[in-house]
């Protein structure tokens, strides 16, 4: 079986010369342990993160280790009662063809039809949750709330923009990459207005989607969107902040919003948050958006990459855009 290594640290922009692809052995599991051969594999963001030597919310990956992440499988050999073989089941060992753990690392996942194993490390996964923990719970969304969500027609901003318009925002817009994009969200995905963010300043193209300004801005970038949404913010708006990729390869400080003192006459709410903190919410969200899913009110696109040896690829290519929807290797 095969597994990606990190072998280096980058400076900057993650290249394909800082994981190596091995083929390695694996042991029977012993009691209380399973065998998994993964079926899916997820790439994300907060990776870069575990790719420096600094300590944050999850742990450095380890130099000459297989990387960890999110991967779905099934079940090939199992010495525990709980998780037979055939199971389907989410885990940490991702990275990988192949992995033997602990069985109560793993989450036992519904065998459905009509579900396929790759959604539950997207809409139905930590992206999906993210998307309604923050949007719910951290941004206090309310019915006719104005949305702005960054890096839109990502995993976690394509979930924020639908479930916004299902909740009964007045107006939702969004913010990505690419004409292609701009275009999915507005005829795939239901939202109001979108603009390309290379396409002039920020806050002239935000001014443009929202003339009268905004609720909600639910952040995935960072920097200069950042500043644009905090200009565009009505009254008590609230700001949920996910996440920065604009900054997760810069080598140099960058440059903060400078309009923070707009927080004091607007009594704006802006609140960090990480998926993790809102497990509680985990059972009401499976079943709203395995429902919306399964009825077509949610579209959840993902790009595909087939095979290990195009995962490194895949996840560079995620901090360039070059996914819509979540980013998924099939193995
Ligand atoms: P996405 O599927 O959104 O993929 C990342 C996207 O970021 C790319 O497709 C690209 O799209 C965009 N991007 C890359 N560079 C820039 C840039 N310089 N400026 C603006 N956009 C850029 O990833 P996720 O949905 O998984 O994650 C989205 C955000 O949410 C990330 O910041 C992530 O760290 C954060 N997150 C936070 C969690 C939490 O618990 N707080 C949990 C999960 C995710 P484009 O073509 O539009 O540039």
């Amino acid at each position: 079986t095969r597994e990606i290594r990190l072998v280096s640290r980058p400076e900057g922009e993650p290249s394909a010369e800082n994981f190596a692809l091995v083929e390695t052995t694996l042991p029977d599991p012993g009691p209380g342990e399973v065998a998994v051969h993964n079926l899916a594999m997820s790439v994300d963001p907060y990776m870069r993160g575990r790719m420096n030597d600094t300590p944050s919310y999850a742990p450095p990956w380890e130099l000459d280790q297989a990387a960890l992440g999110a991967a779905v499988g099934e079940v090939t050999a199992s010495g525990s009662d709980r998780v037979g073989v055939g199971s389907l089941v989410l885990h940490g060992l991702g990275w990988r063809e192949d992995a033997v753990l602990a069985a109560d690392q793993v989450v036992l996942l519904p065998r459905r039809e009509d579900v396929a194993p790759s959604r539950y490390l997207g809409a139905l996964g930590m992206p999906g949750r993210t998307a309604y923990a923050g949007l719910f719970r951290v941004a206090a969304f309310r019915p006719g709330d104005t949305v702005f969500v960054s890096a839109a027609a990502g995993a976690v901003g394509s979930m924020v923009g639908q479930l916004a318009r299902l909740a009964g925002a007045s107006r939702v817009i969004g913010s990505a990459g690419s004409k292609a994009k701009v275009d999915h969200l507005i005829n795939d995905l239901g939202f109001d207005a979108a603009f390309d963010y290379h396409d002039g300043p920020a806050a002239e193209l935000l001014a443009r989607a929202a003339p009268d300004g905004i609720d909600v801005y639910f952040d995935n970038v960072g920097g200069d969107q950042l500043q644009a949404a905090i200009g565009a913010m009505k009254l008590h708006g609230r700001i949920a902040v996910c996440g920065m990729i604009s900054q997760y390869n810069a080598t140099a400080p960058t440059p903060g919003p400078s309009n923070l003192a707009l927080f004091i006459g607007r009594r704006i709410t802006m609140t960090g948050f990480l998926v993790a903190d809102h497990d509680d919410l985990a059972d009401e969200f499976a079943s709203k958006v395995g429902g919306w899913l399964a009825d077509g009110s949610i579209v959840a696109e993902e790009t595909v990459v087939d095979g290990l040896d195009h995962a490194v690829q895949a996840f560079i290519g995620l901090l360039r855009g070059q996914n819509t929807g979540k980013m998924i290797i099939s193995l």
